[in-house]
């Protein structure tokens, strides 16, 4: 898909597009294809590293796409970026800083073997191996109590690094969601209409900022909190789960949506 796409589909993978037990996708097959049809660009985005997601970007003929990596830390595939791979290297390097024993609470990828990411993780070893390979966030197990985090935090606050949960890891970055990736996106392709479709706190800020903000079910989580535009119909919520869900809003917005 050149330049120009009328219609770009931003997409959380784990219990949005993929369902959350099994990893498959096939339910959302239908709207797949009727976004293919349409020429619309669909940008996936979600925690994976750029190596994890350019597997997944394959398997989903996405080959050169835009994608969103790292909850939104990264981008790859627009033709510039100006974002630097160092970031990687100063949040470690502001760990590195922070006192000792509130250090040793936390234990990043950057401090587990392979062999301890996939133990954590439960990806298999080839999997723990390309999510070691960051360049713009460090997620990581916590494991003292909440005063020490928010000393921990603010330690690295100092250092302009932030801390975030979502599931069990606590992921530090240098503070930008999925919604400052899908801008940079959207800057490159100037889109006529955004779709978002996410399952968790960390897809809030992209569901906001999108046209059209899709809550995808998930029986695993609670609820999210109603959102800002859900009450005026801009964000809507599924009830089926996964990519059943997603087909169907996606099919439901796509008779609605028309060419400006
Ligand atoms: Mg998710």
């Amino acid at each position: 898909m050149d330049k120009g796409a009328a219609l770009i589909v931003f997409s959380d993978l784990d219990g949005t597009l993929l369902d959350h037990d099994t990893y498959d996708w096939q339910p959302a097959r239908p709207a797949l294809d009727a976004l293919e049809r349409q020429g619309a660009l669909l940008v996936l985005s979600s925690s994976k590293t750029a190596s994890e997601m350019r597997v997944l970007q394959d398997a989903f003929g996405l080959q050169g796409a835009p994608a969103i990596v790292e909850n939104g830390a990264g981008v790859i595939g627009l033709p510039e970026s100006s974002r630097s791979v160092a970031e990687y290297d100063e949040i470690r390097a502001a760990l590195g800083a922070v006192p000792g024993p509130l250090r040793e609470l936390y234990r990043g990828f950057g401090d587990l073997t392979a062999e301890e990411v996939a133990e954590v993780t439960g990806l298999p070893l080839e999997g723990a191996v390309r999510a070691k390979e960051r360049h713009f966030s460090e997620p990581g197990l916590w494991s003292g109590e909440d005063t020490e985090q928010q000393a921990f935090l603010a330690e690295l606050n100092a250092h302009g690094v932030y801390g975030r949960f979502g599931g069990r890891f606590l992921t530090l970055s240098k503070g930008r969601t999925k919604a400052d990736a899908m801008a940079d996106v959207i800057s490159a392709y100037r889109p006529d209409h955004t779709i978002a479709l996410g399952d968790a706190p960390n897809d809030i800020e992209m569901l906001e900022a999108a046209d059209h903000g899709v809550i995808v079910a998930n029986p695993h989580s609670p609820d999210l909190p109603p959102l800002k535009g859900e009450h005026a119909g801009r964000i809507m919520r599924t009830t089926l789960p996964g990519p059943m869900g997603w087909s169907e809003a996606v099919l439901t917005l796509l008779t609605k949506l028309t060419p400006r």
